[in-house]
């Protein structure tokens, strides 16, 4: 069956390469990254299938426990995620189940019984972490055609070949191609106006839930795992996940929450963005990472309100390549700025992973880098253990600060994230150290963790898609220094360590 929309199309990898099972009963959408109803090419992939076949579309989205990183912080985020989709579905015809994988019952095994029903399977393409292992095994494991839909950013992750090695270079990719990704969006609605064959009737689906035995969440467990605090805690204590990471009270998952923040952001701070980002104690930016790591908003979504805002037409862009970051657009420079974040910075990580499986690796360092960390791998230091710094116990307290800031809220302050890294490369054993215990610290601790922008902002810290700097150091080498210090000068830190500080101001080194 032909992909009509072209949009669509260059997001999609046959994994299973069988024919379209048209004896099955359902098409079935596994959402493990896109977990979302609104701009979803998979779903909008999936219905049109479906409705095609004439045949119902049931949508699962699955949570796994089972990997090192799950935690009340994540399961509670996603779990209010879920909430928002069950209401977002309701009304629209199509059958919505959120699943929080049990000790009980594992994804895999559910995953195979259930496909082996279905005419067509389609599942988000995403490429780090937990969803890339459960695509890839899907595509092992699955006799049914598997279609892998790519959801993840503005450019198709398909339309590069090799992973880019520098923004500048990749932002020459965007500016040829951002109109054309821009004009494949998925509909802001995918279920709209659909044939009511989407429906599968309650008879129908109450014996296929029961021969598959899917014992589903019981809404009234997700109910008390999203109200967090107490209540939530002890609906989470029979997991084996991380009970030590605790959800985050001021952030809510789901698509509300980030649609709210989405309007904040383009009517009162995005006029600021480009002087106010670096603000640590009131920061000019979206604050969308988390809800854009879970997919709970589209960055094609966001794309289009700040273009939306600025009145923006393809007639303000030039046609030729600039390079440019800023004057491309032909938008103010706040906006320029935003869009280059959100589509060159964002997209660059996930070509990079999509390229790169060992993107989250000190080999995927570029060989300039490498070279020097090695070259400087035994210079003395003051060395910290991994728990001194988890803890946030080191001498430097803006740099406890950012830690404790990622502990409380699960992200940590664009620009003290780089300076939190910096850090770590200066105080960890050796740089492959280094580079390890960021990955452990900001996957464990971060909302946003887990995603090919938190390997972008690493191994940036190391020397990913930047470039040499001199005067060569101690430590860093010819790899781009940052100080405490500096920081302090640089910005009012005053407020930010109100906040998330207990020490002394001038206790700062370095
Ligand atoms: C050591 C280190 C670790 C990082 N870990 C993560 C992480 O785990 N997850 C994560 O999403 N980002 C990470 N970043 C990048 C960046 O710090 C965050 O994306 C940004 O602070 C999120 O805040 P915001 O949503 O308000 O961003 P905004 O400024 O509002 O930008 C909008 C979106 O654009 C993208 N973006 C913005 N800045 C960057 C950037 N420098 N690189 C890549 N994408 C960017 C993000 O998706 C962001 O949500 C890390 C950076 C460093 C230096």
């Amino acid at each position: 069956m032909k992909i009509e929309n072209p949009g669509i199309a260059s997001r999609t990898r046959v994994l299973v390469d069988t024919p379209i099972n048209e004896q099955g009963e359902f098409v079935l959408y596994w959402m493990t990254a896109q977990r979302r109803l609104r701009w979803n090419h998979a779903l909008e992939h999936a219905a049109d299938v479906a409705e095609k076949l004439e045949k119902p579309l049931i949508v699962v989205e699955p949570f796994s426990i089972d990997h090192s990183f799950a935690s009340d912080r994540l399961v509670t985020f996603v779990a209010q995620g879920m909430l928002d989709n069950r209401d977002a579905f309701e009304g629209t015809g199509v059958r919505y189940i959120p699943w929080i994988e049990t000790h009980r019952e594992r994804g895999s095994g559910l995953l195979r019984r259930i496909s082996n029903r279905s005419c067509l399977v389609v599942m988000d393409d995403f490429p780090t972490g937990h969803p890339r292992h459960v695509m890839e095994r899907a595509a092992k494991i699955l006799q049914t055609r598997l279609h892998a839909v790519d959801g993840c950013g503005v450019i198709p992750m398909s339309w590069t070949d090799k992973a880019p090695p520098l923004a500048h270079t990749f932002r020459r990719v965007v500016q040829r191609r951002v109109i054309e990704a821009i004009s494949g969006s998925p509909k802001p609605n995918p279920l709209e106006s659909r044939s009511s064959s989407l429906w599968m009737p309650e008879n129908e689906y109450s014996v296929l839930l029961k021969e598959l035995r899917f014992s589903m969440t019981p809404l009234e467990w997700l109910w008390r795992v999203s109200e967090g605090g107490a209540t939530g805690k002890s609906a989470l204590e029979p997991l084996p996940i991380d009970h030590l990471v605790p959800s985050v009270e001021s952030s809510r998952g789901g698509s509300k929450k980030a649609n709210k923040l989405l309007e904040i952001f383009v009517n009162q701070r995005l006029d600021k963005y480009s002087d106010g980002r670096n603000n640590p104690s009131e920061p000019m930016t979206s604050r969308l990472s988390p809800w854009l790591h879970f997919g709970h908003i589209s960055a094609l979504e966001v794309v289009d309100r700040v273009l939306k805002k600025g009145n923006w037409d393809p007639t303000m862009t030039p046609d030729k390549v600039t390079g440019s970051r800023n004057g491309w657009w032909g938008l103010n420079e706040a906006s320029e700025a935003f869009l280059d974040q959100i589509i060159t910075w964002r997209d660059l990580g996930f070509h990079f992973a999509y390229h790169r499986p060992d993107h989250a690796t000190f080999n995927s360092l570029p060989e300039w880098a490498q070279m020097t960390l090695n070259e400087h791998a035994n210079d003395p230091r003051p060395s910290y253990v991994f728990d001194e710094l988890e803890n946030a116990e080191t001498h430097d307290e803006i740099w406890n600060a950012a830690q404790r800031e990622l502990r409380e809220t699960g992200v940590i302050h664009n620009y003290l994230r780089m300076l939190w890294g910096k850090r770590i490369l200066e105080w960890a054993p050796d740089p492959v150290t280094a580079s390890d215990w960021m990955v452990r610290l900001n996957d464990r601790w971060a909302l946003d963790g887990r995603d090919p922008n938190s390997y972008t902002g690493i191994f940036w810290v190391l020397g990913r898609h930047d470039r040499a700097w001199g005067p060569e150091r101690p430590v860093f080498g010819k790899v781009r220094f940052m100080s405490s210090a500096n920081t302090a000068r640089k910005l009012d830190l005053k407020g930010y360590l109100n906040q998330f500080g207990i020490g002394e101001f001038d206790t700062i080194e370095g």
